[in-house]
């Protein structure tokens, strides 16, 4: 057994965590402020290759693994979580439904886009009355000659001001009663399609959340992903890779906390002592980092699963869940360690907590991985 990352993983890490620092994390307080899209930093992250870090080099991608992907997921999101879930989001919701299930073509017309960073990778599953339930769609796509005619709204899309196509589920047919969900791609300047950008985030407000509309959309039924009927089950194999992304975000989250607590900690006197004196408060920064190793270590065993080519759908529910509650709990102690200069907003932690809340509810609640965990261990 071997916890090492391999040579090409360091150099990977080295590389994303000097931009993080030097690039990303400088402006991560004024873009909560002003939710200014953070677009150059990714023009940046595309002329080092990294949009289209775990994609085939035939596509313009890097070829690189999933535990690099995972290390620049949370490299990032330690800088700024909104920059974390725009690459994550890119990657794991953009780009891989069109490289695990499109056609030749499909790739050389959608995924190059995306791994050269001309295109923000989006995915459209949630609907504002379909969301942990996401078989309740009701998008629906009618056959109309060669296309499909689509009709319906979908909430809560990242990246989609910024993508230049999507897929999205809708209802190709209604067979006995059951739904027939397919996925489809969907330019995002086809007449009747718009994109709301109306939502007033709790955090992560850098990163771009709208709404989608679709009133009569026409796309040639050539862009039907993958097999017809079959949208849901891969969008449900997307989400497990997508899993792993928010367990890397929560964990790069997590250790921004953590190191800003601790560093407070040794700064800040009362009672004539720093903080970090106090047995309580060490108690605290012990306890902080082990649940940040145990949560980073889930991350990277499930990453490694899925480049074996092993099944990952446990670990990667598994990881997302633990990563993002201790996120959230990390968070908090870390203000709670800032006493009132933690709830200020210039010293950052508290932003810690508003970002990391999404990551209990977003690619399935901490519900929804538990029910998918209990199906795994054959409850
Ligand atoms: C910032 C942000 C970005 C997002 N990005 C995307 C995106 O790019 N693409 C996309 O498709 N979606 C996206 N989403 C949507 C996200 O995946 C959904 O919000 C999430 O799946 C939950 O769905 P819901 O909001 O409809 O909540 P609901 O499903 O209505 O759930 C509400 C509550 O009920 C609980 N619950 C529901 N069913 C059960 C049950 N059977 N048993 C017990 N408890 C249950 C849930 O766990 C939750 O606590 C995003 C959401 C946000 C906030």
């Amino acid at each position: 057994m071997n916890f090492d990352l391999t040579q090409e993983q360091q150099m990977i890490r080295k590389t994303i965590r000097e931009f993080a620092d030097e690039v990303v994390a400088p402006g991560a307080i004024e873009r909560d402020k002003t939710k200014a899209f953070p677009k150059e930093i990714f023009k940046q992250l595309a002329d080092m290759g990294m949009m289209g870090l775990p994609f085939s080099e035939e596509y313009e991608g890097a070829g690189a693994d999933t535990v690099s992907f995972a290390i620049v997921t949370e490299e990032l999101s330690r800088a700024c979580a909104s920059t974390g879930i725009t690459y994550s989001a890119h990657i794991s919701l953009g780009g891989a439904p069109i490289s695990l299930f499109g056609t030749e073509e499909q790739k050389q017309k959608y995924l190059v886009p995306i791994c050269t960073g001309e295109s923000f990778g989006a995915f459209g599953l949630t609907e504002p009355n379909a969301g942990s339930d996401a078989g309740g769609t009701q998008t629906t796509a009618k056959e109309d000659g060669n296309d499909f005619v689509i009709n319906g709204n979908k909430a809560f899309i990242t990246n989609a001001s910024y993508a230049k196509h999507l897929a999205l589920t809708a209802i190709t047919d209604i067979k006995d009663g059951n739904k027939e969900i397919s996925a489809i791609i969907v330019p995002t300047d086809a007449e009747g399609f718009s994109v709301i950008d109306n939502y007033e985030k709790m955090g992560l407000n850098a990163s771009n959340t709208t709404e989608l509309v679709l009133e009569n959309v026409r796309v040639p039924q050539e862009n039907l992903l993958g097999t017809r009927g079959n949208g849901f089950r891969q969008f449900l194999v997307t989400l497990d890779g997508g899993r792993i992304g928010i367990g890397a975000m929560a964990v790069g989250i997590a250790q921004a906390a953590f190191d800003r607590a601790l560093r407070y900690s040794k700064e800040r006197k009362q009672f004539g002592k720093s903080l970090s004196e106090f047995q309580v408060t060490q108690f605290k920064l012990a306890d902080m980092a082990m649940k940040i190793e145990l949560a980073r270590n889930m991350v990277h065993k499930a990453a490694w699963l899925k480049d074996q080519g092993r099944a990952f759908g446990k670990e990667a529910s598994m990881c997302k869940l633990y990563a993002s509650e201790i996120a959230m709990e990390v968070a908090d102690q870390a203000v709670q360690i800032h006493g009132g200069y933690g709830y200020m907003k210039e010293y950052e932690v508290e932003r810690y907590m508003r970002d990391a809340k999404l990551l209990e509810i977003g690619e399935g609640t901490s519900e929804v991985q538990r029910m998918v965990i209990a199906r795994h261990i054959g409850c």
